[in-house]
């Protein structure tokens, strides 16, 4: 996938809501350059895999405002990884060859771990850290399954308001 077909495909998978306008959240996808993009699992995520975790977070009561980029992880021996071209004050999401598609929608998943606040904080140990990534697939699990994200409208608003506020 070219870069070109790459911006298209995204512009395209941005959800277009009616009705009334919910806050906005602000979603900023770097592609890493690195990456490979073409073949199937590419294919799944701008096809399928995308579009239904956007659709899923604007059911928790907000809207996504999409921008996008080409940047680049590193992964310098014995450091945490580098990324280049965040944004920042948007929640950024950055697309790598690595893209799992497990028991529910992985970009899914992550992104509730943002509206929910959990980025914040460090995964709590032992069973602790458990019923949180099982809250969180119980969650993505009734997006997909029942459509409902209201159990997520209080938490994005926060998180929103943590965005606007510098985070
Ligand atoms: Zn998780």
């Amino acid at each position: 996938m070219t870069r070109r077909q790459w911006l298209a495909a995204a512009a395209s998978a941005s959800p277009a809501r009616a009705g009334a306008a919910p806050p906005v959240l602000p979603v900023h996808q770097v592609l890493d350059r690195k990456a490979k993009h073409e073949g199937p699992h590419e294919r799944a995520y701008w096809e399928h895999i995308w579009p239904q975790a956007a659709n899923d977070v604007a059911r928790c009561g907000v809207r996504l405002a999409m921008t996008y980029a080409v940047g680049e992880v590193e992964r310098p021996p014995s450091r945490t990884p580098v990324i280049h071209g965040l944004s920042r004050g948007k929640l950024n999401l950055v697309v790598t060859s690595w893209i799992p598609f497990v028991a529910v929608n992985t970009c899914t998943h992550e992104l509730l771990h943002a509206l929910l606040l959990d980025i914040f904080e460090n995964r709590p140990p032992g069973l602790w850290g458990q019923a949180r990534e099982f809250r969180v697939d119980a969650l993505a699990t009734r997006l997909w399954l029942l459509k409902d994200g209201s159990p997520v409208k209080g938490p994005a608003r926060g998180y929103l308001k943590r965005l606007e506020a510098g985070g």
